[in-house]
């Protein structure tokens, strides 16, 4: 039975749950929930505080008696882990590189996003969101590798598997229950991000979740799948990265490649414009100058989108 994709709390199996919340738009990420006893550890926070209040009261009223002891942040985007000071007693956990790029993650980020001199169209994708009152709070616990942490009576254990998306990405492998928090190293239903790389530890990153043999992935945006949507993924990933290759051997800009990508052979995959955001990756692994820096990509992401959106509605038309 598919799990339904819509917000709240959704049991994966006995004591194993994902909080979803019925989008994959920018800044609406997944969580996770493994319970035994009356001890929980909670995969990632979300975005603001009023999306974490949401989830640790539905997490509440779906098993009240368990209390929240470990915390574990899938990577340093605040879409993971600006609602940590809602669960400030639980162990925090993170990779020391998460950990320390988050030093620099904090809501500040996004100021130069809500400015008024800010491209109106960029601004739009922020500014739903209220960002007031929250306090960084940092992982209490950081590791490199492997770490296995006990919850009641069950081990869930933490592989590092970043830089992929970002610099220090991992996942949560529950091995009881055969289910992997795999954080922004997947994306279902929508084109996901590199914004880090190299490309080819996205595809092992992959690799290593298909390797655990998992009934159930939750991704960090979108529905919950299993192996068939990681192996789509990795797929999509190894496309990119063809298409970009090519494309810069061509001389073409990223918005040039971005343009001439085959959307047609990824129907299914919301977020079409930002695809420009992995060739730009792949640009960046070729170029090793740090160029298309990601702040003239998403300028670029926003411009995509529009022609995209013409497009379709010529064609519609
Ligand atoms: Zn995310």
């Amino acid at each position: 039975m598919p799990i339904p994709y819509t917000t709240g709390v959704h049991q994966l199996a006995p004591q194993t749950f994902a909080y979803l919340q019925g989008t994959c738009a920018t800044g609406y990420s997944n969580a996770g929930l493994v319970v035994s006893g009356d001890e929980a550890l909670l995969v990632d926070t979300l975005y603001t505080l009023d999306q974490t209040r949401l989830m640790l009261s539905a997490i509440a009223d779906t098993v009240p008696a368990a209390d929240i002891c470990w915390v574990v942040n899938t990577h340093h985007d605040g879409d993971h882990w600006w609602g940590n000071q809602l669960v400030s007693d639980a162990m925090i956990v993170s990779s020391t590189a998460a950990a320390r790029v988050m030093r620099h993650a904090g809501p500040e980020t996004v100021v130069p996003y809500l400015s008024p001199d800010t491209d109106p169209r960029l601004r739009a994708i922020l500014e739903p969101f209220d960002f007031s009152g929250i306090t960084p709070t940092y992982p209490t616990i950081t590791f490199t590798g492997e770490l296995e942490l006990t919850v009641g009576a069950r081990t869930v254990r933490v592989l590092e598997v970043g830089p992929a998306h970002t610099v220090g990405d991992v996942i949560i492998h529950v091995p009881d229950e055969r289910v992997v928090y795999a954080g922004d190293v997947q994306v279902f239903g929508g084109h996901g991000v590199v914004h880090c790389g190299p490309i080819a530890n996205c595809v092992r990153a992959c690799d290593t979740i298909l390797d655990l043999d998992p009934e159930f992935v939750v991704p960090g945006h979108g529905p919950v799948g299993g192996k068939a949507e990681v192996r789509q993924f990795r797929d999509y990933l190894e496309l990119v990265q063809g298409h970009a290759t090519a494309a810069h051997a061509k001389g073409q800009s990223a918005l040039e490649a971005a343009r001439e990508f085959d959307f047609g052979s990824v129907p299914d995959l919301a977020h079409p414009e930002r695809v420009i955001l992995n060739i730009g990756a792949v640009y960046r692994e070729i170029n090793t100058d740090g160029t298309p820096g990601p702040g003239q990509l998403l300028h670029q992401m926003v411009d995509l989108e529009e022609n995209l959106k013409t497009q379709k509605e010529k064609v519609t038309a």
